[in-house]
């Protein structure tokens, strides 16, 4: 695990930089947009205060250090920390600085004079200095500029806390948003790295871990999903390790045997027909393993095969072949075939597999029958279904037994039917398929009575066909 990067505390470092720049996009522009307003609202109390004054000079008879000193004094609201009156060239009028200097030149005063209202503030060390001037102008004439000159260290340090106040919020809002990203990024890597250590834990063989994650999240989902693949693979793991001993029992026995009497005639001085008789029974052992390994074989193919290409076909022909040829044994054994193949209807199914299901389960009403016994081998139908029945009257399964018959290697009464050669394999087989092709198998049995099987696949009908 070590090898690989911590990708959530990447993403968390990506998102604080993104938020980052953002929040200081926005603190510069809060400030910006704080400053402005500030500054366009002195702008038009200044640039007014400034005409007014302009409009009163213009409008005395004599322009001269006295009567705009009167006119000053007279207006209202005119406590500016300087205010400079000139005349048309420049030359001081009423200065209240009274700096000794005649002549007023600031770049406010000469933009005034041409006809201009002039504005500019600069704010530095926590103060606000605005000077603004217009002309004084009489009938098109400009007779003279007035001046103003602000100096505002209350408007000053309003900005300033603003400022202060907009970029506390932004560190605070900063420290929130990395606090949370890390916590979240930890939460999910955690949670993340949970699954990974489960992962291998399983990967070294250890089926039974299970990935405990709280939460409800996609994570948690995950994790449920891991553990529900485990649990199947744990299961089948199990199943494959109970086959493989199962069958390398099944194939170890006769082998036994074989080995027991080749001893047997190896170390005892035997007549020919006793010798005879012991190879008779090592080549029964022989015939039983091959029986057993072509069972299996057939099984492991069945088992990875994806069905073949199904033809829809009457089920009679092929059964009544079935039939045909365990007919023999049958009669060897005194079982009385029946057959009632009237109700025949086409299913879609490879014949191949309907030939193996009818074999195995004749077969099974044969074998295990009892002497002079029946069984009848029927189609018929239910509903959109053709059924194939097979019923003997043979010792029945007992109760106990009947959910298992379907399983590999199961047989109700070993002894007997390794006797009669059988390997537990058949019914197993048959169960797999029937499922392939979409269909159905039941038992029903009662012991000491006798045994139906049932297999039912659905009728594939293209035209109406009348009985
Ligand atoms: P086997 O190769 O042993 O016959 P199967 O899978 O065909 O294996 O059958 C499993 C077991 O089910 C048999 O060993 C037998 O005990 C029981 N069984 C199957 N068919 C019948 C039947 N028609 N009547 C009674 N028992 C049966």
């Amino acid at each position: 695990m070590g090898r690989y990067t911590n990708s959530q505390l990447r993403y968390a470092l990506v998102y604080v930089v993104i938020t980052s720049i953002a929040l200081l996009i926005l603190n510069i522009f809060c400030s910006n947009i704080s400053q402005e307003l500030f500054n366009k609202n002195k702008e038009v109390a200044m640039i007014e205060r400034c005409q007014l004054a302009a409009d009163e000079i213009s409008k005395l008879e004599v322009i001269n250090p006295s009567t705009v000193s009167d006119a000053v004094s007279r207006m209202e609201s005119m406590n500016v920390t300087r205010l400079i009156v000139t005349d048309h060239t420049g030359l001081i009028i009423h200065d209240t600085y009274q700096t000794g200097s005649r002549y007023a030149l600031f770049p406010e005063i000469v933009q005034a004079m041409a006809g201009n209202d002039v504005f500019s503030c600069h704010y530095h060390d926590g103060a606000m200095q605005s000077q603004a001037a217009t002309p004084i102008v009489s009938y098109k004439t400009t007779l003279g500029c007035v001046y103003m000159m602000e100096y505002d260290t209350e408007q000053g340090s309003l900005i300033q806390s603003l400022q202060t106040n907009v970029l506390r919020i932004t560190l605070i809002l900063e420290f929130v948003v990395i606090l949370f990203s890390f916590a979240f990024a930890n939460t999910f890597s955690r949670r993340l790295r949970q699954i990974m250590h489960s992962m291998h834990i399983i990967q070294q063989g250890d089926y039974s871990h299970k990935v405990k994650l709280g939460g409800r999240d996609e994570l948690t989902f995950l994790g449920d999903e891991f553990n529900d693949l485990t649990e199947r693979l744990q299961t089948s793991e199990q199943k494959r390790h109970r086959f493989v001993s199962d069958a390398s029992h099944e194939l170890k026995t006769p082998l036994a045997s074989i080995k027991l009497l080749t001893d047997s005639i190896l170390q005892n001085d035997m007549d020919m027909s006793t010798v005879r008789e012991f190879v008779e029974d090592i080549g029964n052992e022989a015939d039983r393993l091959n029986r057993t390994t072509s069972k299996l074989l057939s099984l492991a193919r069945i088992d990875g095969q994806q069905i073949q290409e199904s033809e829809i076909i009457n089920m009679a022909p092929t059964v009544e072949k079935v039939v045909h040829m365990l007919s023999g044994i049958a009669k060897k054994n005194g079982i009385t075939m029946e057959c009632d193949l009237t109700q025949d209807s086409p299913v879609l199914i490879l014949e191949d597999d309907l030939y193996q299901i009818a074999f195995n389960l004749v077969e099974n009403g044969i074998k295990y029958n009892v002497p002079g016994g029946n069984l009848t081998v029927r189609l018929l139908r239910q509903d959109d279904n053709a059924l194939l029945q097979v019923s003997d009257t043979g010792m029945g399964i007992p109760e106990e037994a009947l959910g298992h018959i379907f399983e590999r290697f199961f047989r109700v009464d070993k002894s007997r039917s390794r006797a009669s050669g059988g390997s537990g394999l058949g019914l197993s087989i048959v169960r797999t398929i029937v499922q392939r092709n979409r269909g159905d198998i039941s038992v029903e049995s009662q012991l000491g009575k006798g045994t139906t099987f049932t297999v039912s696949f659905p009728i594939f009908d293209t035209e109406v066909d009348e009985e």
